[in-house]
């Protein structure tokens, strides 16, 4: 049985499942345990599982996921006794667990389809000053409508794989007529995303008290974006070339049950919302978050610390207003949150906002300064929530961006 490191992402409490390989071996179902993987499709011939053990074979958690929560909880309910209980056959069979550093990461989920949401309040303000109006940042729709957009599953990557920097319309400075280029201001934007777990009929609303139902697990989300060509092309439909070349997610797929200790109030929403979107309790996530930028052959520098529990609208909410009018959603799709910003200048969750539009360039450590990001860089965003003795990470999601060929 391998030990697990007290600051581990991935302690006893966490148990998040992902899909991994090692050389010469097949993608397959494995739940991450300090260092190491467990293996589930190898425990599947040791132990007996009141499932069809061949999900544990797939090469994406769709139909692992697709079996439930009361399954897929009470495996990792059994994981956890077993641990507790010394049991021999995880004691004692080695081969079930994989040195993280042995394995390949694969994305985990085929996502069917993606929607971003625009749910933090310091995010849409300080856009809505940069480009609209100082004194009335916010749109006249932002505190009645958790506003979001349907983006594209296709362009959705795991954490490793470099993106090139894109190239589309923009128009220069002070021009009437758009050049076509690669672009200048390439942003990351700090994002959580959930996986849709449970499917919905066509015509059948989500209400907000049964959406976690619906919800199986979150990963960290970096909803790539390229601001001149989004400039340019926004108006009057929307986000489209320049946000839909690549998003990165993190490996591993926390089950919400393992955020249960870092639930917390949200903000007031004032003015009330509609009844349909009113919720009781406590559905935000005290998730601490963080984004660092490493030049090519440098060291990182910690850009932006943020925390999930500053979101306006909740997961809950969102997934609610999402099929309010019959829309319906299916296992794997995925949901982000947009942007996520905190209020301090240190806590904001894009370039465009720390840099504030590129008119204050940040300082890293090596001396270089970014308005946005460069060629070489590689972005990691990390999250997890402490609460006593509790850890819970997601590990990181990180991508290199290659030159414009
Ligand atoms: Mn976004």
């Amino acid at each position: 049985m391998i030990s697990i490191p007290a600051n581990s992402d991935f302690s006893i409490h966490n148990l998040p499942f992902g899909i991994f390989s090692t050389r010469g071996t097949q993608p397959r179902v494995g739940v991450a345990l300090g260092d190491h993987i467990l293996d589930l499709k190898a425990l599947s011939q040791y132990h007996d599982f009141d499932f069809d053990r061949s999900v544990l074979s797939q090469e994406f958690l769709n139909d692992f996921i697709a079996l439930g929560k009361e399954k897929t909880s009470q495996l990792r309910r059994d994981i956890q006794q077993w641990i507790a209980t010394e049991d021999p056959i995880l004691f004692e069979k080695d081969a079930l667990f994989v040195p993280q550093s042995d394995a390949t990461l694969h994305l985990p989920i085929r996502v069917g389809d993606y929607t971003d949401f625009y749910s933090s309040i310091e995010h849409a303000t300080n856009v809505g000053k940069m480009f609209r109006d100082p004194d009335n940042a916010l749109l006249p729709n932002w505190k009645h409508i958790p506003v979001g957009y349907h983006g594209r599953a296709s362009s959705i990557i795991p954490s490793g794989q470099p993106i090139v920097r894109p190239k589309g319309q923009i128009l220069p400075k002070d021009q009437t007529l758009p050049v076509f280029k690669a672009t200048e201001r390439l942003d990351f934007e700090l994002e959580m995303a959930f996986v849709v777990g449970k499917e919905n009929s066509l015509g059948q609303e989500i209400s907000v008290e049964k959406a976690e139902d619906y919800i199986f697990g979150m990963v960290v989300f970096n909803d790539w974006s390229a601001r001149d060509i989004q400039k340019w092309e926004y108006v009057p439909l929307g986000p489209f070339l320049g946000k839909n070349f690549a998003s990165s997610i993190s490996p591993w797929v926390i089950p919400l049950e393992a955020l249960e200790p870092f639930r917390v109030s949200g903000p007031k929403q004032d003015p009330e919302v509609l009844p349909y979107l009113q919720y009781k309790g406590m559905k935000n996530y005290d998730l601490n978050l963080e984004v660092g930028i490493r030049p090519e052959n440098g060291k990182e520098t910690l850009v932006s610390k943020s925390n999930f529990k500053y979101m306006y609208w909740n997961m809950a909410q969102q997934l609610s207003h999402h099929t309010v009018n019959g829309c319906n959603v299916r296992v794997g799709d995925l949901m982000a949150s947009g942007t996520i910003s905190g209020p301090e200048k240190s806590s904001y969750g894009s370039m465009l906002e720390l840099s504030w539009a590129g008119t204050k360039p940040i300082t890293l450590e090596d001396g270089s300064t970014r308005k946005f990001i460069l060629d070489g860089d590689t972005v990691t965003m990390r999250a997890y929530g402490e609460k006593g003795t509790i850890r819970v990470g997601f590990g990181e999601v990180s991508t290199k961006i290659l030159p414009s060929q």
